[in-house]
């Protein structure tokens, strides 16, 4: 297959062996029916199921599919990337493996596409079988990064879209190590839209995005396109400024008319001093959290490896040097 297709499905793939051929299936089944030429390209993420090996016998034997095997597990956003950086067609689309994202949804992106559209995401009027504390904390991020973040990232939208070769071409040239991908995706500009749609149960298997992950990926977001963390130690400041000076004649006060609300014992002092260091260490935290970034960015490594490519027409005009 050299010549171009005119659609690339994406999908990264972290252990999910139990959804590897339902993908294909109904992405084929999807794909064949909107009369589009495409490819399906899926990313191992390092997967150590048996996701690789299903991956492989389905790329071995459909023209249409290729598979990119990761050195080891380098994150879902590294994942997409990868996929985005070897997709050939004329719009690119990222699809969760887990069948979530319903593929058949691919049909009203493309349509939207078509009429002129260069962004196409898909958003979450409904959530299925999600429990509620991943609803509540997915609700409360996507409204917070909203108000901080300093360009306007459509609410409850994931990485599910569809996006137009100038958007994909503009995306590959920013290649920032902590990546929000939707976020990047809003930065870009173009001609964006969305469609609703009701995100499924996982077809198989657990989610792969634990508490620990899913807050990695906030700060992401947040120190991605937001100062504003920076600039709350300013508030505090000035506020905690204030009560000093306005504590100063109060408690000169309070000396002189002999008062016995008297601010003596250690116990305060003791209070006072730990909260100060709490407030301090806190920012500490916060700064270093932009610095590990910036580090990040200086070592310039690649944001992924690929070892190993699989399916046929892999060799010919894709850009294959790692990321
Ligand atoms: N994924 C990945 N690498 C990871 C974690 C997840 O490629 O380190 C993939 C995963 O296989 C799935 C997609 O990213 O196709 C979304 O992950 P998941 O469904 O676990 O997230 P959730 O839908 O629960 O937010
Ligand atoms: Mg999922």
């Amino acid at each position: 297959m050299s010549t171009h297709p005119a659609l690339s499905i994406v999908a990264p793939v972290y252990n999910e062996e139990g959804n590897i051929e339902e993908l294909h299936r109904r992405v084929s089944a999807v794909m064949d029916r909107s009369g589009e030429t495409w490819e399906l390209i899926m990313v191992n993420d390092g997967s150590v199921d048996r996701s690789p090996e299903k991956m492989r016998a389905i790329a071995e034997e459909d023209a249409r599919v290729r598979v990119l095997n990761f050195a080891r597990n380098f994150g879902h956003q590294n994942a997409v990337t990868a996929g985005m950086d070897y997709a050939r067609g004329e719009a690119v689309v990222l699809i969760d493996a887990d069948l979530q994202d319903p593929p058949e949804v691919i049909l009203d992106l493309v349509a939207k596409w078509r009429k002129g559209f260069h962004v196409v995401y898909a958003v979450r009027a409904e959530r299925k079988g999600e429990s509620w504390f991943k609803k509540l904390t997915a609700k409360v991020f996507y409204r917070m990064i909203y108000r901080i973040a300093e360009i306007d990232i459509p609410l409850d939208t994931g990485d599910f879209r569809l996006m137009d070769r100038q958007v994909v071409n503009a995306l590959k040239t920013m290649r920032e190590h902590n990546r929000f991908i939707r976020g990047m995706t809003s930065w870009v500009g173009f001609r964006q839209t969305g469609v609703e749609y009701v995100r499924h149960e996982r077809h198989s298997g657990e989610t792969k995005y634990p508490l620990r992950k899913m807050l990695r990926f906030a700060l992401d977001a947040i120190t991605g396109f937001s100062y504003f963390p920076l600039q709350v130690a300013i508030y505090a400041s000035l506020i905690l400024g204030l009560i000093a000076v306005l504590a100063v004649p109060v408690v000169a006060f309070l000396r002189l008319s002999g008062s016995t609300l008297q601010f003596e014992g250690q116990a305060t002092t003791l209070v006072v001093v730990l909260l100060m260091s709490s407030f301090q260490l806190f920012f500490f935290f916060i700064m270093g959290q932009y610095v590990a970034r910036i580090y990040d960015e200086v070592r310039q490594r690649p944001l992924y490896i690929v070892s190993e490519v699989w399916g046929q027409g892999t060799a010919d005009d894709s850009d294959e040097s790692a990321g």
